[in-house]
């Protein structure tokens, strides 16, 4: 299984950033990380902007700036010393956007950054174009709860509407006194309130869409969570063809409508009475195409790299199915973890992300496994991760 790209003529309006060129990203985190490998196995020169120093982008980079997002001057600077600039980080400000496209392309554009950082005017972008989400109620102030709870229900989700993830500031509700604290402590931000969706799996699309409207996805992968973070992937997701296709469609329709330039990837529910849902979009390489770095022919972070710097994109055709496993701080808690032991499994490849501190909770790197089915990878890639606990 696989897909090739589909094929659009490289149109001559568009000139292509060549290697060689800087590239600049926004956050240095492990998604910068792994472009930036990408991006310097390609020829490209690759410089790193956040507020921390010896990070894993940075640590891999040609130049490592060390500046707040909200230093305006220094993003201009940044942006001065590049042809272009991508992001790892949603949470930058418009105007940091805004600072650095003064100078240069910065892909994706503000617009989608603008409508995909905060859940409310996600679900509202989601909403106005007929994508089916969950059932979602705005909460601004403690007044608006009782009205949202009577439209939604119990049980539902309390989330903070700007700047969460891995099940930051969430919390499940069973009541209006629930609700009410989960709002309280948050410290009075906006939030949104979401049904809960008793979902039968949870899957992700991600896809690349270049400067020319040329797109290319990996398909479907299934996801699992453990304490809202996610735990493992693998793929092709066990789902029927028609939900696929549904759902690679639906993904297409976003990526258009977003005109985005670069990677998305669109975080899916399948009801069990067979609906999807998206639960959420992220628009840049996401934890559950790590896969695609050793299980497809080009990585989603090499396609962030072409769509960015418009050059065609690559084939997405998977080499093996695959699955992908987590690697937390909570894995250093009795020592360092077992390499060899999980590095003697043949098919099973490594990826660490250079941080120092392994933190509970904090992704420390990933484990992947080829084999001849996605479930055979996942028991692969389950069995190494345990071996990393154990004493030999
Ligand atoms: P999020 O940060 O919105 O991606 O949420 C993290 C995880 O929490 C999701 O992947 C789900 O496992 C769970 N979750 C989030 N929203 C809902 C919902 N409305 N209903 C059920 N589970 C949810």
């Amino acid at each position: 299984y696989g897909r090739a790209p589909a094929k659009v003529a490289v149109s001559s309006r568009v000139k292509p950033i060549l290697p060689g060129a800087a590239i600049g990203v926004l956050g240095s985190g492990q998604l910068g990380r792994m472009f930036a490998i990408a991006a310097r196995q390609m020829g490209y020169r690759v410089h790193t902007f956040s507020p921390e120093t010896d990070t894993p982008t940075g640590q891999v980079s040609d130049i490592e700036i060390a500046a707040s997002y909200d230093d305006l001057d220094a993003v201009r600077r940044f942006a001065q010393g590049v042809q272009a600039v991508t992001f790892e980080f949603e949470n930058v400000s418009a105007a940091c956007v805004e600072a650095a496209a003064g100078f240069v392309p910065v892909r994706p554009g503000g617009a989608v950054l603008h409508a995909t950082q905060n859940r409310l005017r996600e679900k509202g972008f989601l909403a106005q174009n007929g994508i089916p989400t969950t059932e979602f109620a705005a909460v601004r102030r403690l007044g608006d709860l009782p009205a949202a709870t009577r439209r939604i229900g119990f049980p539902a989700i309390m989330k903070s509407a700007g700047s969460g993830y891995d099940g930051k500031g969430q919390a499940k509700v069973a009541s209006m006194e629930e609700a009410g604290k989960a709002f309280i402590n948050c410290s009075g931000q906006e939030m949104i309130l979401e049904g809960f969706v008793d979902f039968e799996l949870e899957f992700s699309v991600v896809v690349a869409r270049g400067v020319d409207g040329q797109f290319a996805h990996w398909g479907t992968i299934q996801n699992r969570h453990k304490h809202h973070i996610l735990d493992l992937s693998f793929a092709p997701a066990q789902m029927s063809a028609a939900v696929d296709s549904r759902a690679i469609e639906c993904s297409r329709a976003l990526a258009d409508k977003l005109d985005l330039v670069g990677v998305l990837c669109v975080e899916f529910f399948l009801t069990r009475s067979g609906e999807i849902l998206v639960n959420e979009l992220a628009p840049r390489p996401h934890n559950s195409g790590h896969l695609t770095i050793n299980a497809s022919r080009t990585s989603q972070f090499e396609q962030q790299l072409r769509a960015v710097c418009g050059l065609p994109l690559g084939s997405t055709e998977f080499v093996a199915a695959a699955a992908m496993a987590n690697l937390l701080g909570d894995l250093w808690q009795n020592g360092e973890p077992n390499w060899p032991a999980a590095c003697a499994l043949p098919d099973v490849k490594l990826h660490l992300y250079g941080k120092i501190e392994p933190r509970l909770e904090r992704k420390m790197g990933h484990l992947t496994a080829l084999a001849g089915t996605a479930e055979s990878a996942a028991r692969t890639v389950l069995l190494a991760r345990e071996k990393l606990l154990r004493v030999e």
